[in-house]
């Protein structure tokens, strides 16, 4: 791994950056952006709050709560602007994007609003603020697609947004106003990047979109994520391939024909169901009734029965009946999904679904919630029991979090797995790191499977 420039370079006086992400896996890929454009101008990134010059917030605004969170550090750094006032704050993100000038109206300690399409330019922004008291800059299509490749932490993974934007219109989501209308990056500029990312040590790639099997319609060049992953397939040392999040209505099966028959992607979907009800879908403007869920989830399975499905939902959206609800949880039932994000419905300012009123009470809401979350551990404890004894391919990502003298890592179906270290005092990188071993399952828990490796060859070290 080379070393990393945030840690290496020497930071200029007054060049010290905290940034704390929110949200989803693509404002991490935004923020490694941000981070490795600043370190080209000479800023260090430093742990806490206290220690910078420039604080930034990239934010969420998929749920109230997301941007809550956020309006309380904003509110927390009041004084610490009034005692410094050369200190400099910005907020990035969904919800920059959203309230745009809002956001310093409400928040005037705040210097800089930067949009989801502007962030790369943050250095320039910085600049400018030396002549102007506020910066908002949430203008849309002026991302810098060609970007170079910014650092990206050390680790086993690295995030590569394929695309950006959604040209879906579901209901009760703020992401098509936040992050604009579908644009696909073009599959010579994402090869070329994932090589790189290889090249620095990263054996994972996660390819990121909102509707990341939409991949290419917008190039109009008959480019497809199933192409994409047969050509990112050939890269040698790039060992896993994984991507999210698919829209049910774009899987195509060429789409599943390539997950199954290339070796290195792993075998899970992330496809949202969002509701096992058909009028409530109809309502969501999801598109696609719960008989096409059940055909898609046949089509996978036909092709890779081992295929593990992850599935969203929300609860609550205005007008859900017990009625309905008894439908999601059928859904769930039959389907038995590997995994399942539950969120409760947050009306979002400007959505078609902020026109419905909000009806389902709070209560109701966080009973639904825990049912399906607690209906969700219920499968995968049982979907990892009959995983006993059974051998899995896993790709070692560190050490445990929950206990750092054990590895953690993720087997082809993204389920967590930890295993022992195999160093003995455990004090340097464990060799095991970065590598696809094989792991014998010994028990397990609703959340994670416990093993260890066989002492037979398994698949080689990738690097
Ligand atoms: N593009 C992805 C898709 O369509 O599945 C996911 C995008 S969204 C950031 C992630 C999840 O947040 C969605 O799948 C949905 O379950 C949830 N979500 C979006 N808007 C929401 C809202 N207003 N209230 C509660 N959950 C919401
Ligand atoms: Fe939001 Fe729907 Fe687009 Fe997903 S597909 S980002 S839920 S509008």
């Amino acid at each position: 791994m080379p070393p990393d420039p945030l840690v290496s370079a020497a930071p200029a006086a007054g060049r010290r950056v905290y940034l704390e992400t929110f949200g989803c896996q693509m404002n991490s890929a935004d923020s490694d952006v941000v981070i490795a454009r600043l370190a080209e101008a000479g800023w260090r990134r430093v742990d806490g709050v206290a220690e910078a010059d420039l604080i930034l917030y990239n934010t969420c605004a998929v749920r109230d709560h997301a941007e809550a969170k956020v309006r309380g550090r904003l509110g927390a750094l009041k004084a610490l602007k009034q005692s410094r006032p050369a200190l400099r704050i910005g907020v990035m993100g969904c919800m920059a994007q959203r309230e745009k000038a809002d956001l310093i109206r409400r928040f005037p300690h705040v210097d800089l609003v930067v949009g989801t399409d502007q962030f790369a330019h943050m250095p320039q922004l910085l600049d400018r603020l030396g002549g102007e008291e506020h910066i908002v800059a949430t203008d849309f299509g002026d991302f810098e697609d060609a970007q170079p490749v910014p650092a990206r932490a050390e680790g086993v993974n690295a995030w590569v947004p394929v695309m950006r934007g959604c040209n879906y219109n579901c209901t009760y989501c703020v992401v098509p106003f936040t992050r604009g209308r579908e644009k696909s990056r073009t599959p010579a500029q994402i090869e070329d990047e994932v090589r790189r990312l290889v090249a620095a040590g990263h054996v994972q790639i996660t390819l990121l979109g909102q509707t990341v099997d939409a991949y290419g319609k917008t190039l109009g060049d008959g480019s497809t994520l199933a192409g994409l992953l047969r050509r990112l397939h050939e890269i040698p040392d790039l060992a896993r391939i994984r991507f999210v999040t698919s829209h049910p209505k774009d899987i195509t099966d060429e789409l599943l024909d390539a997950v199954a028959q290339l070796p290195k992607v792993a075998k899970h979907l992330h496809v949202p169901a969002q509701s096992g009800s058909d009028r409530i879908l109809r309502m969501m403007g999801r598109r696609y009734t719960v008989d096409d869920y059940r055909r898609f989830v046949e089509r996978a399975r036909q092709r890779m029965p081992q295929v593990e499905l992850l599935s969203d939902f929300i609860v609550g959206f205005p007008r859900e009946t017990d009625a309905d609800f008894a439908d999601t949880v059928r859904l769930m039932d039959e389907v038995r999904f590997a995994g399942a994000y539950v969120f409760m419905y947050s009306q979002r300012p400007g959505t078609a679904a902020a026109n419905l009123a909000d009806d389902v009470p709070v209560a109701v809401k966080k009973a639904r919630c825990n049912h399906l979350l607690d209906l969700q551990v219920v499968h995968q404890a049982e979907q990892h029991a009959a995983l006993h004894g059974q051998i899995l391919e896993v790709l070692v990502e560190g050490p445990s979090k929950s206990d750092p003298q054990m590895l953690h890592g993720k087997s082809l179906g993204n389920r967590n797995v930890v295993l022992p270290r195999s160093d003995a005092d455990g004090s340097a990188r464990d060799p095991l790191i970065g590598r696809i071993v094989p792991v014998r399952v010994q028990r397990s828990t609703g959340l994670t499977l416990f093993g260890e490796v066989e002492p037979v060859a398994g698949t080689p070290p990738p690097r």
